[in-house]
């Protein structure tokens, strides 16, 4: 059986960036831990912070069960503050896991994506990018031996981005994305800071969307499915040429899947 880390700067990035995939390997037989680096506690609307860390916490249990992650590791960092925190303090915490866990493959964020604006995914991916070789060196984090933890090395490291550089590997997902929309809908209250962004933009251009007002009150189910089944179409297309025909609902995820 093997084993994956899932290095998720926030709760929902995993379902959002890699969900079908995840769905899919778990349902081979992965081990699947999802490591959460922050607390979200900003991601909500009209609750106070403490409300905010606890549904946010509750949404990700629920969500991490649809896609059959086993495990959650919390390390508690303030969200979107990341870039506040030493790398070196991110890179030795990845370390200590990869030591601890001792995954087959790493799943984060491209640390040469493209677009990227948020600055919790650009120190991460370059924290789990260092932490992948350093993990191996006897003289990094010597303290971590005396706990009986040895020098080690993930085989592959599998990354997401808003746009990759370069996408070397296609997942067929077309089973297990029903899976992924079902993750993001448990991801409620993240996701309706996420279409509250695009409602307040619209706003300000002096324009309304009947079917983002309907997702935030009630059903998110259609506008996420719509846009996930969207993306993962337009992979698809990529992976088997225009010409090859489009079985409907058909998807893939591309990842750049580097193997060592
Ligand atoms: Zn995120």
């Amino acid at each position: 059986m093997k084993t994956a880390l899932i290095i998720s700067p926030h709760a929902d990035d995993a379902a959002a960036f890699c969900g079908a995939t995840l769905a899919k390997l778990s349902a081979q037989g992965w081990h699947l831990i999802l490591v959460r680096v922050t607390d979200d506690q900003k991601d909500s609307i009209g609750f106070s912070v403490e409300e905010t860390i606890q549904i946010n916490a509750q949404e990700m249990h629920a969500a991490a069960k649809i896609l059959g992650i086993q495990e959650i590791i919390e390390l508690g960092f303030v969200t979107d503050s990341l870039t506040d925190v030493l790398l070196g303090t991110l890179r030795e915490r990845f370390v200590y896991l990869f030591r601890k866990h001792k995954p087959y493959a790493v799943f984060t964020f491209d640390p040469f994506g493209l677009y990227e604006g948020n600055q919790d995914h650009t120190r991460v991916a370059l924290a789990v990018e260092e932490a992948f070789w350093v993990s191996c060196f006897d003289k990094h984090y010597p303290e971590h031996f005396t706990e009986g933890l040895e020098p080690f090395s993930v085989c592959e490291r599998w990354y997401f981005a808003r746009q990759l550089p370069e996408i070397n590997h296609y997942e067929d997902v077309t089973e297990t994305m029903d899976k992924k929309i079902m993750a993001l809908c448990a991801h409620r209250e993240m996701m309706k800071n996420t279409i509250n962004q695009t409602r307040l933009q619209l706003k300000t251009h002096g324009k309304r969307m009947a079917m983002l007002d309907e997702a935030m009150n009630g059903d998110m189910s259609p506008l996420l499915g719509m846009v996930m089944q969207k993306m993962a179409g337009q992979w698809q297309r990529r992976r088997i040429g225009r010409k090859a025909g489009l079985q409907r609902h058909s998807a893939s995820h591309g990842l750049a899947r580097w193997k060592n």
